[in-house]
């Protein structure tokens, strides 16, 4: 069995920088036509000049013939000047600005710590229709780890899209049924994206038979009736939810350590994973909606005109891939099984 999708996008990756931007480019290539570029580099992706040069460090690292368009991001702080986003818009290539509640995930610690901060930029962005991207979970200690999420909705996303009603967000890598559901009834202005491991997985497999760091990520796997959550949403139909693999590379050293880094490296074989995914639900017929279209038409961009062809056939996914400072890249699942594989990728 085989499906042809039109050529589909990653609504949230991270490339890094560097020796790792190098490893990890041309399996993205491989798979999407563009992709929006996260900005949590070291320094953060402040401006729209820094956007700039690390655009141009992209297209020079793109392997030869490549064509892939990286489509940048501001990282947001308490201090980013509304003068900034109108920059931005006028660039051509920031796509979107992101939110990180300040100590979130990796190197977010520049992020936001008061969101009351941000209120020109906010405002810029609302007029301009340019949208936020937002990390959406609560960072206080005090709160559990696993309702970091759900109770992001009700103290500041709920208070944000009524203070800002014209405000365009897209709720990123949701991972529980609270996060689908409100974004399922809130108003047009917002979407989200959802990973192939929260679609794959729940908390189980961080434990299966020892501690797995591969399958530690933020926002954390959570229980079963999320994933199940999340797998309705994706293959419901509605265009408020598209493809974005969050995939974010880490050295082997650095995830299998004392204290491993959060991310699952998916970029290899995300579309894979994806189609496992849908596969499992009998919804292989929603796929191209949720990987090809929903996104573009949320971001206002053309639809991609080529496509790519998976066919339904097992095959091992390697151990490990080369990656940079000596180290290498274990892709999440590495060693086992996939069931469906990427044959085709045309850009006509
Ligand atoms: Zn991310």
């Amino acid at each position: 069995m085989q499906i042809t999708l039109t050529r589909p996008d990653d609504w949230h990756l991270h490339l890094r920088d560097g020796e790792a931007l190098q490893a990890v480019l041309p399996h993205s290539v491989r798979q999407f036509a563009r992709a929006i570029i996260m900005p949590n580099l070291r320094p953060p992706v402040v401006t729209v000049a820094a956007a700039a040069d690390y655009r141009q460090r992209i297209l020079d690292a793109l392997p030869d013939g490549a064509r892939f368009e990286p489509l940048m991001t501001l990282y947001l702080t308490d201090s980013t000047p509304a003068d900034e986003i109108r920059r931005a818009v006028d660039s051509g290539f920031v796509k979107a600005v992101k939110l990180y509640p300040a100590g979130a995930t990796t190197h977010s610690d520049a992020g936001v710590s008061d969101l009351s901060q941000c209120d020109p930029a906010l405002a810029e962005m609302e007029r301009a229709g340019m949208p936020l991207l937002v990390h959406g979970e609560v960072t206080d200690p005090a709160i559990d780890l696993f309702d970091r999420e759900s109770v992001f909705i009700e103290t500041v996303l709920q208070a944000l899209l009524k203070r800002r009603p014209g405000l365009r967000v897209v709720f990123e890598h949701i991972t529980t049924k609270e996060a689908a559901e409100f974004v399922a009834s809130a108003g047009d202005t917002l979407a989200a994206t959802i990973t192939a491991h929260h679609l794959l997985y729940n908390r189980n497999a961080i434990f299966a038979g020892g501690v797995r760091p591969h399958y530690y990520c933020l926002p954390i796997l959570k229980r079963e009736k999320h994933r199940a959550a999340l797998v309705r949403a994706a293959t419901s139909g509605s265009p408020k939810f598209f493809l974005g693999t969050d995939s974010a590379p880490h050295a082997r050293r650095a995830k299998e350590a004392a204290c491993g880094c959060a991310g699952c490296f998916t970029a290899l074989s995300a579309l894979e994973l994806y189609a496992e995914a849908f596969d499992l639900a009998g919804s292989l017929e929603k796929l191209e909606a949720f990987a090809s279209f929903n996104g573009a038409d949320f971001y206002r961009l053309p639809r991609n005109k080529g496509s790519v062809i998976l066919e339904k056939e097992a095959w091992t996914l390697p151990e490990s891939l080369p990656y940079a400072l000596d180290d290498e890249l274990a892709p999440l699942r590495a060693g086992e099984l996939l069931t469906w594989k990427l044959r085709e990728t045309s850009d006509q």
